[in-house]
């Protein structure tokens, strides 16, 4: 018995595909196919716009106080109060819980300058979300 072998293409560098990407919508058939190098690419991709999606969801408020401190970032969603450096996920890095939103009752401007959703660093985004992610978990 022989074996047909479809050669298949990846359709972003043309490159020898291995992954299969569905991307049908109501009924049309729209298979993609991706190298590995462009699989991955696509993976990071879903996963940032995931993350984006749950920082609009979430909206914290972050203020930078531009690299004074280590602290750098004092960040505030869900009633909370967190405390973190730019790279929070270094083993160098700091991200702690500072406490209650109502602890401050003097505010929290004073911490430095807030930032717009935009703005805010992708290592804090990824920070946020992995601390609801947390909490949603409890
Ligand atoms: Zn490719």
């Amino acid at each position: 018995m022989e074996t047909i072998a479809i050669k298949m293409t990846c359709n972003k560098c043309g490159g020898p595909a291995e992954h299969i990407v569905d991307k049908s919508v109501e009924g049309h058939i729209n298979l993609e196919y991706r190298c590995k190098k462009h699989k991955e690419q696509d993976e990071q991709k879903t996963m940032s716009k995931t993350i984006d999606e749950k920082i609009k969801e979430i909206d914290p408020i972050v203020y930078d106080d531009g690299g004074k401190t280590v602290d750098r970032y004092t960040v505030v969603f869900a009633g909370a109060v967190f405390g973190m450096s730019s790279d929070p996920f270094s083993p160098q890095g700091f991200n702690q819980y500072c406490g209650d939103i109502t602890e401050f009752p003097q505010g929290l401007e004073h911490t430095g300058r807030r930032l717009s959703i935009d703005e805010i660093p992708e290592q804090i985004k990824k920070a946020i979300s992995s601390r609801v992610i947390m909490m949603e978990g409890e």
